[in-house]
């Protein structure tokens, strides 16, 4: 690499895809990364929603973004394991976590509340609190987050989130009763489901919550909303996220009623960042007798999420000499290039039809669930970050 590339690189001078690929040509796939866009994300949540954002870190634990983040002043962090307590502390000197995986095992509680001062944990069963009390004991500081679930409203949201986690509202009650009886701090969390178009899937919760608390003859603090936030993909349009800020005020109010409203916090993952990251890829092969094409990366890498919930399809655009390729476009059939059969996206691509191998492919709204499930499955992976002005996004 050029000390030119180097400079541009640490400037963020690169414009766009379309500079990366004439100027790096990388022959490996890359993340580009937009911290205009992250920012201009978080500060739509910062103005509109009503309480405080955090930021999911398993939606893109890349040092570049905590660091952005951390830079714009974002304070807390939702972070699934202490992994990830390290990844940020390493970006920022004083986080303040939000333990919210409701399963950590002994040694992760312990490690979280004493090496990286963690004093929130979720909870959505009785042996999990336990645990934590076991560690924690009479520290009047903790604050338990009763995770909980309401029956799954089909197609409210692209991921359902209701199947594995979340206490049953007669369990989050006895949950919240029994949090404060040991001298907790309780507060009440949901997630509504990833990429949750629907805002009146967040004010049934909102009235799940009122109805819990009330149960439990607590007056709730704190309500945690989740993330669950939309982010536009060609075919499924989230939509302004004020509208959500809106009706989530608005349900709140009606149901603890109003100067009795809990203090609000929402933890998105994909609606802050998804729209911050593109993926740039590279032809390997055309195959001129079929409709086949083989690209450097693919479901076991920046794609995989594309495989499991196809209907978040990224938008596309191919680059030839630093240009958009344009011209009739034709179905593809898009293999990447491990050798497991699985590696083929879940649609054809509508690609021009005169694709070549070496032209590349930007996938856009990857910046949730891109790089941070990504594998090394057949010595593949390992994405770089290289920062852009632009990245594509819907
Ligand atoms: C995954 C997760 C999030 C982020 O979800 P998105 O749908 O990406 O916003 C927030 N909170 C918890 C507890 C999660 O598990």
């Amino acid at each position: 690499m050029t000390a030119t590339v180097r400079k541009l690189e640490k400037a963020g001078r690169f414009a766009d895809a379309r500079a990366v690929a004439r100027i790096l040509q990388p022959e490996e796939p890359v993340f580009l990364f937009s911290a205009p866009q992250l920012l201009a994300r978080l500060k739509t949540f910062q103005k509109g929603f009503p309480g405080t954002t955090s930021f999911a870190v398993k939606s893109n634990p890349s040092p570049d973004v905590i660091a952005c983040l951390a830079k714009a002043g974002l304070k807390h962090w939702d972070v699934a394991s202490v992994h990830e307590m390290e990844a940020v502390r390493a970006q920022t000197p004083k986080p303040v976590f939000h333990y919210h995986n409701p399963v950590k095992s002994r040694r992760e509680i312990a490690d979280a509340y004493g090496r990286y001062g963690c004093r929130r944990f979720a909870v959505d069963c009785r042996e999990e609190l336990a645990k934590i009390a076991d560690i924690a004991g009479s520290d009047t500081s903790i604050e338990i987050a009763v995770r909980f679930v309401l029956p799954r409203d089909r197609g409210s949201s692209a991921h359902d989130f209701s199947t594995k986690f979340g206490a049953p509202e007669h369990v989050a009650v006895a949950l919240l009763e029994e949090a404060a009886r040991r001298g907790y701090r309780p507060l009440l969390t949901f997630h509504p489901g990833s990429q949750t178009r629907d805002p009146q899937t967040y004010v049934r919760h909102i009235e799940a919550a009122a109805r819990i608390a009330a149960a439990a003859g607590i007056s709730l603090t704190k309500l945690n909303v989740g993330g669950g936030f939309p982010a536009d993909y060609p075919n499924s349009k989230g939509g302004p996220l004020e509208i959500f800020f809106h009706t989530i005020g608005q349900a709140v109010t009606r149901s603890f009623g109003a100067g009795h409203e809990p203090q609000l916090e929402c933890e998105p993952g994909r609606g802050l960042v998804a729209s911050a990251m593109s993926l740039l890829t590279r032809i390997k092969l055309v195959c001129s007798d079929g409709d086949d094409i083989f690209i450097n990366d693919g479901v076991y890498g920046g794609l995989m999420e594309f495989m499991q919930v196809p209907e978040l399809q990224p938008p596309h655009r191919v680059i030839r000499d630093g240009e958009i390729l344009a011209g009739p476009a034709k179905p593809w059939k898009v293999f990447g290039p491990t050798c497991d059969p699985l590696d083929v996206l879940p649609h054809r691509l509508e690609l021009p039809a005169h694709i070549m191998d070496e032209d590349f492919i930007e996938f856009g709204t990857l910046g949730a669930y891109g790089i941070a499930t990504s594998t090394m499955f057949n010595g593949y992976g390992g994405h770089r970050v290289i920062p852009v002005e632009t990245a594509l996004a819907t």
